[in-house]
């Protein structure tokens, strides 16, 4: 049974990270009345970090949460209609483009800006919950400076795991890189870069089964070899624990309409955040899988924003 189409808007914005809000803000200067929809973490992976100090405009620096409150009254105060719910379906077989809130409202829309980000993987450890913002991030670059001239460990294997052990390398004393098999699966020339960094130390077959200390981390517990006779316990002192497992874009929702890498990133036309449909636009980490940062999200938001509007124009 479908639901009767409940309401009409122009623009319709999914997503509330820096690409949501800016898409946002920019969308209703240029008189789109955009409705944004928060998703189920309002105000983005952001809202998990602690400082922010990397983003243009806050010279001390800000928390993720002011941030993401700032960018937020900027849009209200354009008039941006934010709401919170949830999309659970869209029909982008129909024109106008049909978006489900919640199970229940359904909305026509003539363009659509998918800002719905990535999550960040996780190894699924109770710990992890446990250290939350005490020593556990899944973000070098947020949270690395806290960790200077520190012992850190980054888990994972891949280009993400190489990047963020270099990063960390430049800042920490010692950073170790916990991988699970016996070799890397980053790009050859990012292992090369790890292995010739003195102050990254490899733990090849090595899996994490937990964290310890008082306040914070303090340390990890490893399995050498798990499950083969020689396996061994392994007990390693640090003082932040990254994860770089991997993210999952969060476009499971549009899969069926909108063209994705073999992960799940949107993929758009080269510099721009058209998808393959008109008047669809992806925006910020959804369909990025390289910078991934406030900055970059809120930069491809303005544009879309302003590809829904040129789109509207043409298409009157
Ligand atoms: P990948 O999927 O490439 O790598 C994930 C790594 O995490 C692998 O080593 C994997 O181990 C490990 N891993 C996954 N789950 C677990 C777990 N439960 N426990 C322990 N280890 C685990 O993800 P990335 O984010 O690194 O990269 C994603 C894509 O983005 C890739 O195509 C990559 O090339 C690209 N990328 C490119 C960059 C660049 O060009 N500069 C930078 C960053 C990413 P295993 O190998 O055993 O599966």
């Amino acid at each position: 049974m479908s639901n009767s189409v409940n309401e009409k808007v122009r623009c319709l914005i999914i997503g509330s990270g820096p690409a949501g809000y800016t898409a946002a803000i920019y969308a209703s200067r240029a008189n789109l009345c955009p409705v944004l929809y928060e998703g189920i973490q309002p105000g983005g992976q952001l809202t998990t970090t602690t400082d922010v100090e990397n983003f243009p405009g806050y010279p001390d620096g800000v928390t993720g949460f002011d941030l993401m409150s700032d960018l937020k009254k900027q849009a209200t105060r354009f008039d941006a209609d934010i709401r919170i719910g949830i999309i659970t379906s869209v029909d982008f077989d129909k024109k106008p483009y049909e978006i489900t809130v919640d199970g229940e409202k359904v909305i026509e829309a003539d363009t659509v800006i998918i800002a719905t980000g990535a999550t960040a993987k996780y190894l699924g450890i109770p710990d992890e919950q446990k250290y939350a913002g005490m020593g556990v991030s899944a973000c070098a670059t947020c949270d690395g400076f806290f960790y200077r001239k520190k012992t850190v460990a980054v888990v994972g294997g891949g280009d993400t795991a190489c990047e963020e052990a270099l990063y960390l390398s430049s800042l920490a004393s010692l950073v170790y890189m916990i991988v699970r098999k016996p070799y890397l699966r980053a790009s050859r020339v990012m292992q090369k870069r790890v292995k010739e960094t003195p102050n990254i130390n490899l733990l090849f077959e090595h899996n994490t089964v937990g964290l310890f200390g008082e306040h914070g981390v303090e340390g990890v517990y490893l399995v050498k070899r798990k499950g083969e006779p020689d396996e061994e316990k392994v007990t390693i002192a640090i003082d932040g624990f990254f994860l770089a497992i991997g993210h999952t874009p969060n476009s499971r929702l549009f899969s069926k309409w909108i063209h994705t890498d073999d992960v799940g990133y949107i993929k758009t036309h080269p510099g721009s955040p058209r998808t393959n449909m008109p008047g669809i636009f992806a925006a910020g980490d959804v369909a990025d899988p390289h910078y991934r940062q406030a900055v970059t999200a809120a930069g491809t938001g303005c544009m879309a924003a302003i590809e829904a509007e040129r789109y509207l124009l043409e298409n009157k």
